[in-house]
């Protein structure tokens, strides 16, 4: 678990603010919801035997003995809002998006913590082919928006449960052959769910797996039009992917069309977002035969690969150097109106002298300081001084905030 200092902060609140930005532009509201909840939404809906519940997850029993888990991620929390707030009563399509930490007990490594950050969007109620790619664009523009562009959209069907028992079956039949050369957590994937095994990043269970059937040729003529449908819309608006047919995604709960966002630049932690479709989750969660699709992306994977081009700390408009009891009281009263006025303004706080107060300035990198001491307030004039061009000019404390305030606006 990370403490995200000043330095590196700016660049999740860049990220943060580009997210609320072009969701917004989607017709996208934020939700939020607990970081805890029952632990049994996320059995029933992420699936028992997967890694997130089978090993992954913070639980707890609270002084009531219940059994609460810390949310490993987000998608169950807010299909469990939106059945308990009966939202599609008020609206029968819901787009919501979220930020917010997730956790999940896994080996800590590069790109992968214990608690981390995703930034996550729903499309509630639209079945429709067109709302895969639109969710799709939604994604990619985001990319574009904060400047990430080595990454390549993968996408596949996992089928519906009409067709993917069938495909669980073919995988079944091929993997029992080769059993002897899959770790041992794909021997027991391949009896509890073996479409994981597909998923599995040891190497010798890539090799065993390399000629699998592909879940795409056994797709039900329903889930064939409609991966068909999304694809024909990426084309349409220009979105370049790659079919990947060997995407399984870790939850249970998706159906029909799965996608990634992935990198070279992470080693093995190459998928920087994920989703996919999941048309029947809210109704196994209790709530109406509604269907959707989302994604989430994982922030400190995004703040990785912005890497060096991150984003820097505002610098201040300007400092007030002051010299002398008066001159201290004048200049704290000007700060003050310099920040109602919209300024990032600055002051030394102690009695200093210039020398350090300028040190300080630069090291703050401020844009301008103001020079005030005796002799200005006696004056009436203060030196303003361009840290830029070092170019020095007196000016009339009376007009100083308008003074600052317009080259300010300039700056
Ligand atoms: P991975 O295959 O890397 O384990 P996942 O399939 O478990 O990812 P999802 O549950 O779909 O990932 O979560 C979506 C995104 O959240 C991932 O693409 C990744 O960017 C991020 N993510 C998931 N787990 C972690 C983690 N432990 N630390 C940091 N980011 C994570
Ligand atoms: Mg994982």
């Amino acid at each position: 678990m990370n403490d995200i200092l000043p330095g590196e902060v700016e660049t999740w609140q860049f990220l943060e603010r580009e997210a609320h930005r072009i969701f917004q532009l989607y017709g996208f509201a934020e939700i939020r919801v607990p970081v805890v909840e029952k632990t049994e939404l996320f059995c029933r809906s992420i699936g028992e035997t997967t890694d997130i519940v089978e090993k992954e997850m913070y639980t707890f029993e609270d002084r009531s003995s219940n059994s609460l888990t810390l949310r490993p991620e987000g998608t169950a929390p807010v299909m469990r809002a939106f059945i308990e707030h009966k939202m599609h009563a008020l609206d029968p399509i819901s787009k919501l998006y979220y930020l917010g930490p997730m956790f999940r007990y896994e080996r800590p490594q590069k790109g992968r913590y214990r608690q981390f950050h995703q930034i996550g969007a729903e499309a509630i109620g639209v079945d429709d082919p067109m709302m895969d790619a639109q969710v799709l664009a939604m994604l990619c523009h985001y990319f574009e928006a904060v400047g990430i562009d080595s990454v390549e959209l993968h996408v596949n069907s996992l089928g519906c449960r009409e067709c993917r028992p069938q495909y669980r079956k073919a995988l079944t039949a091929y993997l029992e052959n080769r059993l002897q050369s899959l770790c041992a957590d794909c021997q027991r994937r391949y009896q509890t769910n073996p479409l994981r095994v597909l998923d599995c990043k040891v190497p010798t269970c890539q090799e065993a797996t390399t000629d699998a059937p592909s879940v795409l040729d056994l797709l039900c003529s329903d889930c064939d039009v409609h991966f068909k449908q999304v694809q024909q819309y990426l084309q349409k608006l220009g979105i370049s992917y790659t079919i990947n047919a060997r995407m399984v995604r870790g939850l249970d709960y998706y159906t029909k069309t799965t996608f990634e966002m992935v990198t070279s630049q992470l080693g093995s932690q190459n998928a920087v977002a994920a989703g996919g479709r999941y048309d029947g989750l809210i109704q196994d969660l209790g709530g109406p035969a509604l269907p959707g699709i989302g994604f989430a992306m994982g922030v400190e994977r995004l703040v990785l690969m912005k890497g060096e081009q991150g984003v820097d700390a505002p610098r201040p408009d300007v400092f007030l150097a002051a010299l002398g009891d008066a001159a201290g009281d004048e200049a704290f009263a000007l700060m003050h109106r310099l920040q109602h006025l919209g300024l990032r303004a600055e002051m030394a706080f102690t009695g200093k002298s210039l020398k350090a107060q300028m040190r300080r300035a630069g090291k703050l990198n401020a844009r301008y300081v103001v020079i005030l001491g005796e002799e200005e307030l006696a004056s009436g004039e203060a030196q303003l001084r361009d840290m830029d061009n070092k170019d020095q000019q007196p000016v009339s404390l009376a007009g100083i905030e308008q003074a600052l305030a317009d080259k300010c606006r300039l700056c």
